[in-house]
């Protein structure tokens, strides 16, 4: 799967996705994730993307035309019908772990990050879909694209080393937390109290435990 980030900040991301999981995922080929810089995609000598709002009020909105001609590159690049448009932004829809499971199943996805006050909102003509990760408004779209590609990215057959992971996870069906977990030491002092690992997970019966997971997960 391919994800296509579509930024003004790519050095955001260099950090997060070159470590761990997503690291590992990228080297076996699973995941492909390519940042692009939107100002590659300006028509201004100085690279600008961004203009005032018409009307006033604060601040700079990302300009319609480079985004489009970023769509429309990578659209030609990928050759995928299927290819999901994706934007970034407060007002959209929220975003979920049955949403993961959709996006899972795609090949090719763009992620716009929008920055300022947003985008002209003529950009929507080419998005399929506005996704917010939270009711609170970033400063740009770049942490919702990567909760987006790691969200998704654990789900990918492959990228968790063990498969049973995702399966059991908080959010796997909806509204089901996973139990509590426990580890070294067994009885942990904490401001002079001892706390102990609950007695079932140190017995060895995995029956008792699996009633006692399911037991101690919650619905929401
Ligand atoms: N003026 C916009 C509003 O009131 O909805 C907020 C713009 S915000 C400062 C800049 C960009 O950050 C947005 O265009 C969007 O891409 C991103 N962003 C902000 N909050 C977000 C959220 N909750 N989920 C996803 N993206 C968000």
């Amino acid at each position: 799967m391919t994800f296509h980030i579509i930024t003004i900040f790519p050095g955001i991301f260099t950090s997060y996705f070159n470590e761990s999981i997503l690291k590992r995922a990228q080297q076996k080929k699973i995941l492909k994730i390519n940042v692009h810089n939107l100002r590659d995609w300006s028509a201004d000598k100085h690279h600008r993307v961004d203009d005032r709002p018409y009307g006033g009020g604060a601040g700079m909105l990302l300009m319609a035309e480079p985004i489009m001609r970023a769509v429309k590159t990578i659209r030609s690049k990928v050759k995928d019908k299927k290819l999901k448009v994706v934007l970034l932004s407060a007002k959209g829809k929220k975003w979920t772990q049955t949403m993961a499971k959709r996006y899972a199943k795609s090949e090719n996805v763009i992620l716009i990050c929008g920055r300022y006050e947003g985008v002209d909102e003529r950009v929507k003509k080419v998005v399929d879909e506005e996704i917010s990760i939270g009711d609170y408004v970033l400063t740009g779209g770049e942490i919702g694209a990567m909760a987006i590609v790691d969200s998704v990215a654990r789900l990918l057959p492959g990228v968790l080393g063990n498969e049973d992971s995702a399966v059991f996870e908080s959010h796997a069906q909806p509204g089901v937390l996973e139990h509590p977990h426990y580890t070294r030491p067994e009885v942990l002092e904490i401001a002079g109290k001892n706390y102990r690992v609950p007695k079932v997970l140190l017995s060895g019966n995995h029956e008792k435990i699996e009633k006692w997971r399911k037991l101690k997960s919650k619905k929401v």
